[in-house]
Protein backbone atom coordinates (compact mmCIF):
# COMPACT_ATOMS: atom_id res chain seq x y z
CA UNK A 1 0.00 0.00 0.00
CA UNK A 2 1.37 3.82 -0.38
CA UNK A 3 -0.14 5.93 2.03
CA UNK A 4 0.39 9.99 2.19
CA UNK A 5 0.23 11.55 5.35
CA UNK A 6 -0.42 15.59 5.74
CA UNK A 7 0.72 16.04 2.58
CA UNK A 8 1.27 19.99 2.10
CA UNK A 9 2.44 21.68 -1.73
CA UNK A 10 2.70 25.15 -2.24
CA UNK A 11 3.13 27.16 -5.57
CA UNK A 12 4.24 30.62 -4.87
CA UNK A 13 3.31 30.50 -1.32
CA UNK A 14 -0.36 29.08 -2.34
CA UNK A 15 -1.38 25.35 -0.86
CA UNK A 16 -2.51 23.71 -3.75
CA UNK A 17 -2.26 20.15 -1.18
CA UNK A 18 -3.64 21.37 1.95
CA UNK A 19 -3.04 19.02 4.84
CA UNK A 20 -3.70 16.01 2.47
CA UNK A 21 -3.41 12.02 3.52
CA UNK A 22 -4.79 9.12 1.57
CA UNK A 23 -3.89 5.35 1.26
CA UNK A 24 -3.80 3.84 -2.28
CA UNK A 25 -4.14 0.30 -1.22
CA UNK A 26 -2.04 -2.81 -3.48
CA UNK A 27 -3.61 -4.63 -5.97
CA UNK A 28 -6.65 -2.34 -6.74
CA UNK A 29 -7.23 0.52 -8.76
CA UNK A 30 -7.92 3.89 -7.17
CA UNK A 31 -9.32 6.68 -9.70
CA UNK A 32 -8.62 10.09 -8.66
CA UNK A 33 -11.31 12.79 -9.85
CA UNK A 34 -12.10 16.73 -9.38
CA UNK A 35 -12.54 19.71 -11.08
CA UNK A 36 -9.50 20.80 -13.29
CA UNK A 37 -7.02 22.83 -11.12
CA UNK A 38 -7.87 20.80 -7.62
CA UNK A 39 -4.55 19.52 -7.32
CA UNK A 40 -4.74 15.89 -9.25
CA UNK A 41 -1.65 15.85 -11.00
CA UNK A 42 0.47 17.12 -7.84
CA UNK A 43 -0.95 15.11 -6.19
CA UNK A 44 -0.34 11.78 -8.44
CA UNK A 45 3.21 13.49 -9.22
CA UNK A 46 4.21 13.46 -5.64
CA UNK A 47 3.88 10.09 -5.98
CA UNK A 48 6.84 9.60 -8.12
CA UNK A 49 8.85 12.83 -6.68
CA UNK A 50 8.23 14.90 -9.92
CA UNK A 51 6.95 17.26 -7.58
CA UNK A 52 8.58 17.47 -4.54
CA UNK A 53 5.64 18.63 -1.18
CA UNK A 54 7.11 21.14 1.46
CA UNK A 55 6.02 18.18 4.44
CA UNK A 56 4.02 15.30 4.74
CA UNK A 57 5.11 11.70 4.58
CA UNK A 58 5.34 8.51 1.59
CA UNK A 59 4.81 5.91 2.86
CA UNK A 60 5.01 2.74 0.81
CA UNK A 61 5.28 0.08 3.92
CA UNK A 62 8.73 -0.53 2.98
CA UNK A 63 10.60 2.79 2.54
CA UNK A 64 9.58 5.93 4.13
CA UNK A 65 10.09 9.41 2.71
CA UNK A 66 9.54 12.52 4.85
CA UNK A 67 9.31 14.98 2.48
CA UNK A 68 10.41 17.86 4.39
CA UNK A 69 13.94 16.19 4.95
CA UNK A 70 16.97 16.14 2.21
CA UNK A 71 16.30 12.49 0.49
CA UNK A 72 19.26 10.48 -0.52
CA UNK A 73 19.86 9.59 -4.16
CA UNK A 74 19.55 5.98 -3.06
CA UNK A 75 15.99 6.18 -1.14
CA UNK A 76 15.10 8.70 -4.27
CA UNK A 77 15.99 5.92 -6.75
CA UNK A 78 14.23 2.88 -4.66
CA UNK A 79 11.12 4.97 -4.33
CA UNK A 80 11.15 5.72 -8.30
CA UNK A 81 11.57 2.09 -9.18
CA UNK A 82 8.19 1.34 -6.84
CA UNK A 83 5.96 3.22 -9.67
CA UNK A 84 6.05 4.11 -13.47
CA UNK A 85 4.05 6.92 -14.85
CA UNK A 86 2.42 7.26 -17.63
CA UNK A 87 1.80 10.61 -19.42
CA UNK A 88 -0.77 12.24 -21.09
CA UNK A 89 1.19 12.57 -24.31
CA UNK A 90 2.66 9.60 -24.11
CA UNK A 91 6.48 10.65 -25.05
CA UNK A 92 7.73 8.02 -26.81
CA UNK A 93 11.30 8.72 -27.85
CA UNK A 94 10.97 9.19 -31.74
CA UNK A 95 14.51 7.90 -32.78
CA UNK A 96 13.97 4.15 -31.10
CA UNK A 97 11.96 1.44 -31.87
CA UNK A 98 8.96 0.34 -29.82
CA UNK A 99 11.05 -1.94 -28.66
CA UNK A 100 13.81 -0.05 -27.64
CA UNK A 101 11.13 2.46 -26.37
CA UNK A 102 10.34 -0.25 -23.79
CA UNK A 103 13.30 -1.82 -22.92
CA UNK A 104 16.19 1.03 -23.12
CA UNK A 105 15.35 2.11 -19.20
CA UNK A 106 14.88 -1.48 -17.92
CA UNK A 107 18.66 -2.32 -19.40
CA UNK A 108 19.84 0.79 -18.59
CA UNK A 109 18.50 1.92 -14.99
CA UNK A 110 17.65 -1.84 -13.39
CA UNK A 111 20.59 -3.18 -15.29
CA UNK A 112 18.27 -6.20 -16.44
CA UNK A 113 19.79 -8.90 -18.81
CA UNK A 114 19.38 -7.50 -22.52
CA UNK A 115 17.72 -10.24 -23.88
CA UNK A 116 15.18 -11.06 -20.92
CA UNK A 117 14.32 -7.60 -21.17
CA UNK A 118 13.11 -8.08 -24.91
CA UNK A 119 11.54 -11.10 -23.94
CA UNK A 120 9.68 -9.59 -21.66
CA UNK A 121 8.28 -6.34 -23.74
CA UNK A 122 7.36 -8.70 -26.93
CA UNK A 123 5.17 -10.38 -24.21
CA UNK A 124 4.00 -7.32 -23.51
CA UNK A 125 3.27 -5.92 -26.88
CA UNK A 126 1.45 -8.84 -27.48
CA UNK A 127 -0.60 -8.85 -24.49
CA UNK A 128 -1.55 -4.85 -26.05
CA UNK A 129 -2.30 -6.25 -29.36
CA UNK A 130 0.70 -4.97 -31.15
CA UNK A 131 2.96 -7.68 -31.43
CA UNK A 132 3.79 -6.91 -35.00
CA UNK A 133 4.64 -3.41 -34.33
CA UNK A 134 8.29 -4.02 -32.32
CA UNK A 135 10.54 -2.74 -35.12
CA UNK A 136 8.38 0.01 -35.77
CA UNK A 137 9.59 3.95 -35.16
CA UNK A 138 6.12 6.04 -33.21
CA UNK A 139 5.85 7.84 -35.95
CA UNK A 140 4.65 5.21 -38.20
CA UNK A 141 1.85 4.57 -35.40
CA UNK A 142 -1.46 6.02 -34.07
CA UNK A 143 -2.08 7.86 -31.12
CA UNK A 144 -3.93 4.69 -29.36
CA UNK A 145 -1.04 2.69 -30.37
CA UNK A 146 1.47 4.81 -28.99
CA UNK A 147 -0.46 5.12 -25.52
CA UNK A 148 -0.68 1.55 -25.85
CA UNK A 149 3.12 1.24 -26.19
CA UNK A 150 4.39 3.93 -23.28
CA UNK A 151 1.30 1.59 -20.80
CA UNK A 152 3.84 -1.65 -22.04
CA UNK A 153 7.24 0.99 -21.56
CA UNK A 154 5.89 1.71 -17.66
CA UNK A 155 5.40 -2.39 -17.01
CA UNK A 156 8.38 -3.08 -18.17
CA UNK A 157 10.21 -1.53 -15.47
CA UNK A 158 7.79 -4.12 -12.84
CA UNK A 159 6.59 -1.57 -11.05
CA UNK A 160 4.26 -2.01 -7.79
CA UNK A 161 2.29 0.69 -8.76
CA UNK A 162 1.04 1.90 -12.21
CA UNK A 163 0.54 5.74 -11.68
CA UNK A 164 -1.70 7.43 -15.00
CA UNK A 165 -2.63 10.94 -15.51
CA UNK A 166 -5.52 11.59 -18.00
CA UNK A 167 -4.05 8.25 -20.37
CA UNK A 168 -6.67 9.23 -22.83
CA UNK A 169 -7.55 12.23 -22.93
CA UNK A 170 -5.49 13.15 -25.74
CA UNK A 171 -6.83 10.65 -27.90
CA UNK A 172 -9.84 10.56 -30.48
CA UNK A 173 -12.37 8.49 -28.89
CA UNK A 174 -12.62 5.16 -30.93
CA UNK A 175 -8.59 4.78 -30.27
CA UNK A 176 -9.31 5.80 -26.64
CA UNK A 177 -11.51 1.99 -26.36
CA UNK A 178 -8.39 0.46 -27.00
CA UNK A 179 -6.74 2.09 -24.35
CA UNK A 180 -9.32 1.69 -21.89
CA UNK A 181 -10.02 -1.72 -22.15
CA UNK A 182 -6.16 -2.63 -21.48
CA UNK A 183 -6.51 -0.84 -18.53
CA UNK A 184 -9.48 -2.65 -17.40
CA UNK A 185 -7.49 -5.67 -18.33
CA UNK A 186 -4.67 -5.07 -15.90
CA UNK A 187 -6.90 -3.60 -13.41
CA UNK A 188 -8.97 -6.96 -13.28
CA UNK A 189 -5.25 -9.02 -13.32
CA UNK A 190 -4.54 -7.20 -9.92
CA UNK A 191 -2.33 -4.61 -11.12
CA UNK A 192 -1.77 -2.01 -8.89
CA UNK A 193 -2.81 1.26 -10.10
CA UNK A 194 -3.77 4.87 -9.73
CA UNK A 195 -5.22 6.68 -12.37
CA UNK A 196 -6.24 10.53 -12.84
CA UNK A 197 -9.47 11.06 -15.71
CA UNK A 198 -11.96 12.58 -16.41
CA UNK A 199 -13.96 10.18 -18.11
CA UNK A 200 -16.64 9.01 -15.24
CA UNK A 201 -17.78 6.01 -17.47
CA UNK A 202 -14.13 4.63 -16.99
CA UNK A 203 -13.71 5.53 -13.65
CA UNK A 204 -16.92 3.55 -12.49
CA UNK A 205 -16.11 0.54 -14.71
CA UNK A 206 -12.39 0.54 -13.40
CA UNK A 207 -12.10 1.64 -9.90
CA UNK A 208 -12.26 0.02 -6.74
CA UNK A 209 -11.51 2.88 -4.92
CA UNK A 210 -12.72 6.65 -5.59
CA UNK A 211 -10.66 9.87 -4.51
CA UNK A 212 -12.16 12.92 -5.32
CA UNK A 213 -10.11 16.04 -4.68
CA UNK A 214 -11.53 19.65 -4.57
CA UNK A 215 -9.50 22.41 -4.13
CA UNK A 216 -6.27 20.58 -2.53
CA UNK A 217 -8.28 19.03 -0.18
CA UNK A 218 -9.60 15.31 -0.28
CA UNK A 219 -13.93 15.49 -0.22
CA UNK A 220 -14.58 11.70 -0.88
CA UNK A 221 -12.69 8.71 -0.50
CA UNK A 222 -14.58 5.92 -0.47
CA UNK A 223 -16.52 2.55 -2.97
CA UNK A 224 -17.50 3.63 -6.66
CA UNK A 225 -20.73 2.69 -5.55
CA UNK A 226 -21.17 4.94 -3.11
CA UNK A 227 -19.74 7.88 -5.35
CA UNK A 228 -21.89 7.48 -8.53
CA UNK A 229 -25.13 5.81 -6.50
CA UNK A 230 -25.20 8.08 -3.97
CA UNK A 231 -23.55 10.97 -4.19
CA UNK A 232 -23.50 14.11 -1.67
CA UNK A 233 -25.17 17.31 -3.06
CA UNK A 234 -21.28 18.50 -4.01
CA UNK A 235 -20.59 15.07 -6.09
CA UNK A 236 -23.84 15.56 -7.58
CA UNK A 237 -22.79 18.79 -9.00
CA UNK A 238 -19.53 17.63 -10.22
CA UNK A 239 -21.46 14.64 -12.19
CA UNK A 240 -23.48 16.85 -13.89
CA UNK A 241 -21.24 18.80 -15.10
CA UNK A 242 -21.52 21.89 -12.52
CA UNK A 243 -17.99 21.93 -11.85
P1 LIG B 1 -6.36 19.40 -14.39
O1 LIG B 1 -7.61 18.56 -14.21
O2 LIG B 1 -6.66 20.65 -15.15
O3 LIG B 1 -5.20 18.65 -14.94
P2 LIG B 1 -5.25 19.17 -11.71
O4 LIG B 1 -6.29 18.79 -10.72
O5 LIG B 1 -4.35 18.12 -12.23
O6 LIG B 1 -5.97 19.94 -12.92
P3 LIG B 1 -2.82 20.45 -10.80
O7 LIG B 1 -2.09 20.43 -12.08
O8 LIG B 1 -2.41 19.51 -9.75
O9 LIG B 1 -4.40 20.35 -11.05
O10 LIG B 1 -2.71 21.93 -10.24
C1 LIG B 1 -3.16 22.32 -8.94
C2 LIG B 1 -2.91 23.80 -8.77
O11 LIG B 1 -1.51 24.04 -8.74
C3 LIG B 1 -3.46 24.67 -9.88
O12 LIG B 1 -3.95 25.85 -9.31
C4 LIG B 1 -2.27 24.95 -10.74
O13 LIG B 1 -2.39 26.19 -11.38
C5 LIG B 1 -1.13 24.97 -9.75
N1 LIG B 1 0.14 24.52 -10.34
C6 LIG B 1 0.39 23.29 -10.85
N2 LIG B 1 1.66 23.19 -11.28
C7 LIG B 1 2.23 24.40 -11.05
C8 LIG B 1 3.53 24.94 -11.28
N3 LIG B 1 4.51 24.20 -11.82
N4 LIG B 1 3.76 26.23 -10.92
C9 LIG B 1 2.78 26.97 -10.35
N5 LIG B 1 1.55 26.52 -10.10
C10 LIG B 1 1.26 25.26 -10.44
MG1 LIG C 1 -3.86 17.43 -14.13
Amino acid sequence: MISVKNIVKKYDGKEVLKDLSVDFPSGKTTVILGPSGSGKSTLLRSLDLLVRPESGILDFGDIKLDYSQPVSKKLSFDIRKKTSMVFQNWNLFPNLTVLQNITTAPITVLKRPKQETEEKARKLLEQVGLGEYADRFPSQLSGGQQQRISICRALAMNPEYVLLDEPTSALDPELETQVLLILEELSKMGQSMIIVTHNMEFARSVADKIVFVEDGDILFDDTPDKFFNHPTTRIKDFLSGIT
